[in-house]
């Protein structure tokens, strides 16, 4: 069997002009030219024919940073996946915990998204992780399977065609991250709830996410189920991300 390979996706967030984006995938682009990752940049969709013509020819792989359940309709203000496959689009972060926290997503409502993702040719980046007061009382692992045993329940036998991404929400633009053996411990968990419900759990990338920068990205990927990242604030700088993906 081939390797699997890491994959490291940037998430820009609601960050980005015209004029830094050109010179950010430019960057980027004549940077990955011997990346032994797959790598992707989620980016506003405002942005994606910009960002789909700047990165043809190339390896950069495009993505949204959430995707409506719905394919079509009176959904106003939403963006369909059928949609994002016009723009080349590969990957959509479902249930980010800005979603969650800032526009109700729940556990349902995500599984639904990587559902509709999967079934129009889009890989879901699904993110779980803890905020601090679940930590600190004890819960981190019962959320995180929480949060995943939905995905799970929806989606069958096409889990394995997910990317998870665990994301602490503590760590999240904090600037705490957390230490490769934290990370590990909740990747290893959610590896076996995986395997409990697919023969290629082994298959599924699973991104760590939360403050991982050039300095720290070398120790969590050599963690040996942390299978690339969800880099935040470092993927809006070339030379940062850069080196986050030479570490992958
Ligand atoms: P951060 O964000 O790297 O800025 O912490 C990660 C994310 O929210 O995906």
């Amino acid at each position: 069997m081939t390797e699997k390979k890491k994959l490291i996706a940037g998430n820009w967030k609601m960050n980005g002009t015209l004029e830094a984006n050109d010179a950010l995938v430019r960057a980027v682009v004549a940077g990955i030219k011997d990346a032994k990752c797959t790598v992707a940049v989620c980016v506003p969709a405002p942005y994606f024919a910009q960002v789909q013509m700047l990165k043809s020819g190339s390896a950069l792989e495009l993505g949204a940073q959430d995707v409506s359940q719905h394919t079509q309709g009176a959904y106003t203000g939403e963006v369909s996946a059928p949609m994002l496959r016009e723009f080349g689009v590969r990957y959509a972060i479902v249930g980010h915990s800005e979603r969650r926290q800032y526009h109700g997503e729940t556990d349902a409502l995500v599984a639904e998204k990587a559902k509709t993702a999967l079934a129009n040719g889009i890989t879901p980046i699904v993110c779980v992780g803890e905020t601090l007061a679940d930590r600190e009382s004890g819960k981190t692992e019962e959320v995180v399977k929480r949060q995943m045993a939905a995905v799970i329940h929806t989606n069958g036998h096409c889990i394995s065609e997910i990317v998870v991404a665990y994301e602490p929400v503590w760590a999240i633009g904090t600037g705490k991250t957390a230490t490769p053996e934290q990370a590990q411990e909740v990747h290893a968990l959610l590896r076996k709830q995986l395997a409990a419900a697919t023969a290629h759990a082994e298959r599924v990338n699973i991104l760590y996410g939360g403050s991982m920068n050039a300095g720290n990205a070398a120790s969590l990927l050599a963690q040996p189920d942390i299978d690339g990242g969800l880099i935040g604030g470092a993927s809006l700088k070339a030379a940062d991300f850069l080196t986050i993906v030479a570490a992958a």
